[in-house]
């Protein structure tokens, strides 16, 4: 490790690895920090990543991926099986395999990336961020940067620390936990996600096969319903009386943002990106592909200012503008449906159910969804209605 550098990304997710390639691409001298020992451990993710926008932002490495996904079901209230979509559509990836090998493109880019390297404060002056507190191996270090960006996921303090406002409502924040089991009779082409304020308030549970017999199986549930019951206690539950006979790989929790992303992503000097910018998707949870293209999008300012000798909020503004182009919009949109949806009660799901099982798999479009149910279920289509009229 130098003193000083361009650009120093603190975290090594797909977020972090993304902008210290892309700001290496640009041209810059760039240090991509990670707290672990190693990237991409421990795996706090259910792995699911949509292929067409995986392949859009990187060139994927068959070994990153431990299975390919081409059905996927929702499971009614009531226990039926709706079948949502079906053709080539999903990877559940390795995600150790994948933050280590996103990792390793940042450093042919010509990034230096440096783990056991917990970033543990910024250097400011006069409100500017001009680098980052470093401890590693037991050493305090300064490293000066012309640009800091922030992609130190969901427990981000570095947003924070420039000031700017990162904080998430309990009702925005998704408790999560998953187990990785084993010894499954499942078929592992196909994700199934279960809804119901029984299984999952606020939220829904996911099984994503990893292989043959194993799966990551997982729910979330809103912040204001974890302090009745814990998250925990539902994946229990739901365990114990679907898979009975499974072995418990592995048991991991986490926090996912699910509000709207943050108003300012900027400062002097500094920008977030990933979780820390809260550009999760609010409906699905999923963040992978999104901190990749705001990665992506904040390492390419981050050259651009280097290259202009101008690290001033207003110009590394164009990264916020850029984000905002690409993605602002379906993430309102998600949003809306979130709020909708999660309100929905078992009975309400049940009925939806019943609409979409009358339609043909072909005809199972938003729209086609919409108008059969004005006609079965008007008071439902009224609540529907909000997500369109804003
Ligand atoms: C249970 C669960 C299931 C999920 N399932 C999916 C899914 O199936 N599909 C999907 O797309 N998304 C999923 N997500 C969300 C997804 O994991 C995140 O959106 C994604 O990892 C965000 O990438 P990131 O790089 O922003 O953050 P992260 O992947 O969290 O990376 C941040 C990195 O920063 C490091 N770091 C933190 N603080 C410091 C510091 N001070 N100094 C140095 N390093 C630091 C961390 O160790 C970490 O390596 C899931 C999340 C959870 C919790």
């Amino acid at each position: 490790m130098k003193n000083e550098y361009d650009v120093v990304v603190a975290g090594a997710g797909p977020a972090g690895s993304w902008a210290a390639r892309h700001a290496a691409l640009g041209g810059a001298r760039v240090l991509l920090l990670e707290k672990d020992r190693e990237i991409g451990l421990p795996v706090r993710c259910a792995e699911g990543a949509p292929v067409d926008q995986l392949h859009a932002l990187v060139d994927v490495d068959p070994g990153w991926i431990a299975r390919e996904i081409r059905r996927g079901i929702i499971v009614a209230p009531d226990g039926r099986e709706v079948e949502a979509w079906s053709g080539e559509k999903g990877y559940i990836l390795h995600r150790k395999l994948f933050d280590a090998g996103l990792a390793q493109r940042a450093s042919e880019a010509g990034a230096e990336v440096v783990t056991k390297a917990y970033v543990s404060g910024l250097i400011h002056n006069n409100g500017k961020a001009e680098g980052v507190r470093v401890r590693q191996l037991g050493e305090d270090k300064e490293i000066r940067a012309r640009v800091v960006i922030g992609a130190d996921g969901i427990e981000s303090r570095v947003g924070r620390w420039a000031g700017l406002d990162t904080h998430t409502p309990v009702a925005e924040m998704e408790s999560c936990v998953q187990m990785t089991l084993g010894n499954l009779d499942i078929d592992p082409e196909t994700i199934k996600i279960w809804v119901g304020r029984s299984i999952a308030p606020g939220g829904y549970l996911w099984l994503f096969p990893k292989g043959p017999g194993w799966a990551n199986v997982g729910l979330g549930i809103a912040g204001q319903y974890a302090a009745k019951k814990k998250a925990i206690d539902y994946l229990k539950a739901f365990v114990e009386r679907m898979f009975p006979g499974a072995a418990v790989l592995s048991i991991v929790a986490g926090g996912v943002p699910t509000g709207p992303q943050l108003r300012t992503i900027v400062a002097d000097g500094l920008m977030l990106t990933g979780d820390a910018a809260h550009h999760t998707d609010p409906l699905s949870g999923g963040g992978i592909t999104n901190a990749m293209l705001g990665g992506k999008l904040a390492g390419e300012t981050a050259s651009d200012a280097i290259r202009h000798g101008d690290v001033s909020v207003r110009f590394l503004k164009r990264y916020q503008n850029a984000w905002d182009r690409a993605r602002k919009k379906d993430l309102q949109l998600a949003y809306k449906i979130k709020k909708i949806v999660y309100d929905f009660d078992e009975e309400d799901l049940n009925r939806i159910a019943d609409v979409v099982l009358a339609l043909p798999l072909e005809k199972r479009t938003n729209f086609a969804i919409f108008k059969a149910a004005l006609k079965k279920h008007p008071a439902l289509v009224f609540q529907m209605a909000k997500v369109w009229v804003k």
